[in-house]
C-alpha cells in the first residue's frame, strides 16, 4: 500500500485518520492548526509542514476541510496538492463543498494527469469515530473503484453516485430535505401541542401512518417518543444547527445556479439562520422546534 496524505484533521479528520492508520495505512498528515497536527502523530501519523509536503509522494489524498474556499486553497494555489502530487495519484476530497467548487477542482487534477472524486459524508462525529460514515462518491467508475477500499476503512456504506460533483449534489439535496421535514415534524408537534394532543400520542399514531419520516420516528425534536434523540439532552448535538445551515445555504447556491425553484428549502434557510443568528448554532439542528414554538 502507497501513502496516503491527509489533510484536514479537525472534528471528522482526526478520527478519520485514526480509522486509516488502524487500517494499516502508512499516513502523512498536515493541518494548519498545530495542536491537530500534534495529535495525528501521536495517533501514528507522521507530519507534513504544508499541502504540498504531505502530497508530494503520496499514492492517494483525503481532504477533510471545512468549506469550499479552502478546498480550493488546499487543492489549487502555489504549494497546493494539485501541482505537487505525482502522476496518477488519486484525490480524494470529503470536505462538504459548493459543486461548482468540487468540479472546478476535479477538471484542474484531470489536467494534470491525476484522478478525483468527491466524497463528501454524513454520519457525523459518531459515526467519523465508529467508522460507519456514509460517503456519497462523485467522479468517474475507474477513481470510485480505486477509493473504495480507503473509503472502506472510514465508513460503512459506499455509494458511486455519478459523475464529478455528484457526491456534493447527493449530500446537499439530502439535507435540504432533511431541513425541511425536521421543521415540519416541529410545527406539527408543536400544533398538536396547542389543541391538546400528548407528543406521545402523535408520535404513536404519526410514526405508523402517513406522515411518518426520519426526523420523526429517529430524530423526534420534542423529548420523549425516541429516547437517544438529542431533545432528550437539551438538544446537544447530534447535528448541529450551524452545519444545517450551511448545507442549506449550499443547496440555495446551486439552486440558483441551475435555475432550480426550491420555495421550501428557502423557507429552511431563513428559519435556519435566524435560529442561528439568535445563538443557538451550537444547539442540535432539532432544537429549531423551540424557534417553531416562539421560545427560541
Ligand atoms: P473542523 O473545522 O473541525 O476541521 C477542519 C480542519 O481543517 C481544521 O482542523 C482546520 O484547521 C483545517 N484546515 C482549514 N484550512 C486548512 C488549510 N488551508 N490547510 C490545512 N488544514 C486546514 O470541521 P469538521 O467538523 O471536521 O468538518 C469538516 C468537513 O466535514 C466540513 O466540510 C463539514 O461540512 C463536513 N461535515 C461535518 C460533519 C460534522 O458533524 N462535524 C458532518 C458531516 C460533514
Amino acid at each position: 500500500m502507497g501513502d496516503i496524505a491527509f489533510i484536514g484533521l479537525g472534528h471528522m479528520g482526526g478520527p478519520m485518520l485514526r480509522n486509516l492508520l488502524k487500517a494499516g495505512h502508512a499516513v502523512r498528515a498536515f493541518d494548519r492548526v498545530p495542536e491537530a497536527l500534534d495529535a495525528a502523530t501521536a495517533a501514528g501519523a507522521r507530519a507534513a509542514s504544508s499541502p504540498a509536503d504531505a502530497a508530494r509522494d503520496a499514492e492517494m489524498v483525503v481532504t477533510m476541510l471545512p468549506a469550499g474556499r479552502h478546498v480550493r486553497s488546499v487543492y489549487l494555489e502555489d504549494g497546493g496538492v494539485i501541482g505537487a502530487a505525482p502522476p496518477g495519484a488519486l484525490l480524494i476530497d470529503c470536505s462538504t463543498v459548493d459543486v461548482t467548487t468540487a468540479r472546478v477542482v476535479a477538471e484542474r487534477a484531470q489536467a494534470r494527469g491525476l484522478d478525483m472524486v468527491d466524497a463528501p459524508v454524513s454520519g457525523g462525529v459518531a459515526g467519523a469515530e465508529a467508522g460507519t460514515l456514509t460517503f456519497m462518491v462523485g467522479g468517474p467508475d475507474d477513481a470510485f473503484e480505486r477509493a473504495r477500499p480507503v473509503l472502506t476503512a472510514m465508513g460503512k456504506t459506499i455509494v458511486h453516485a455519478g459523475g464529478a460533483g455528484t457526491g456534493q449534489a447527493a449530500k446537499i439535496c439530502n439535507n435540504m430535505l432533511l431541513g425541511i421535514s425536521m421543521i415540519g415534524t416541529a410545527e406539527a408537534f408543536m400544533l398538536g401541542k396547542r389543541l391538546g394532543l400528548d407528543p406521545q400520542k402523535l408520535f404513536e399514531i404519526s410514526s405508523k401512518a402517513s406522515g411518518q419520516c426520519w426526523s420523526m420516528t429517529s430524530y423526534c425534536p420534542v423529548p420523549g417518543p425516541v429516547p437517544q434523540a438529542p431533545s432528550n439532552r437539551d438538544y446537544q448535538p447530534g447535528f448541529a444547527a450551524a452545519m444545517m445551515l450551511k448545507d442549506l445555504k449550499l443547496a440555495q447556491e446551486a439552486a440558483a445556479g441551475c435555475d432550480a425553484a426550491t420555495p421550501l428549502g428557502a423557507a429552511a434557510e431563513a428559519l435556519y439562520s435566524l435560529f442561528c443568528n439568535a445563538g443557538h448554532g451550537g444547539l442540535d439542528f432539532s432544537g429549531i422546534i423551540r424557534l417553531i414554538d416562539g421560545r427560541a
